[in-house]
C-alpha cells in the first residue's frame, strides 16, 4: 500500500486512543493490517529484478506520495497544538505506520540486496493482496477519507 493511507490509519489511531502504550504497538501493526486490503502499488520489486532498478515513473510515484504523507503529517501534528503530547504521538505514529516500509528503501535505491533486508523485501511482498490500479487507488482513498473522518468525528 502507498504510505499515504498508511500514515492517515496510524494518525487517527494516536488521534483516537490518545495513549501511547496502545496506540505506538497499534500505529506498528495498522501496517500489516492495510496491506493485506486489495492496493495497487508501483512495482519496485519487479522493476527491480528487470531493469535492476525501479522505473522513473514508480520513483516519481513513491517521492510524491511521500511528501504528502509528511505533509498530512505535519499538518496534523501542528493541528493539534498546543497539546504536545498529542502531536509527538501523531509524529511517532505516523512514522511507525510506514516503518516497514521505509526500511526497504536501501534495498531498491542503495542497491543493499542482500541478508536481512532482502530477507525483509521478499516478507513484505508476499503480504501484499495487489488488484488493478483503478480499485487498488479507490480503496487506498477510502482508507485515507475513512481515517480523516475517524480523526475529525
Ligand atoms: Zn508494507
Amino acid at each position: 500500500m502507498l504510505e499515504t493511507p498508511h500514515v492517515a490509519l496510524g494518525i487517527a489511531i494516536a488521534v483516537k486512543s490518545g495513549n501511547p502504550w496502545v496506540a505506538i504497538p497499534l500505529s506498528l501493526a495498522s501496517h500489516f493490517l492495510l496491506d493485506k486490503v486489495p492496493h495497487w502499488n508501483p512495482h519496485f520489486y519487479s522493476e527491480t529484478q528487470k531493469f535492476g532498478q525501479p522505473k522513473k515513473i514508480s520513483t516519481y510515484i513513491a517521492i510524491a506520495d511521500e511528501v504528502i504523507a509528511i505533509a498530512l503529517t505535519l499538518f496534523l501534528a501542528y493541528k493539534f497544538m498546543p497539546d504536545v503530547n498529542k502531536s509527538f504521538l501523531i509524529l511517532v505514529c505516523s512514522t511507525l505506520s510506514v516503518l516497514p516500509d521505509q526500511i526497504k528503501i536501501p534495498y531498491f535505491f542503495y542497491n543493499i540486496r542482500f541478508g536481512l533486508i532482502k530477507k525483509w523485501v521478499d516478507f513484505e511482498r508476499k503480504i501484499q493482496i495487489e488488484i488493478k490500479p483503478f480499485w487498488g487507488i479507490v480503496t487506498q482513498i477510502c482508507v485515507v477519507v475513512a481515517s480523516l473522518f475517524w480523526i475529525f468525528n
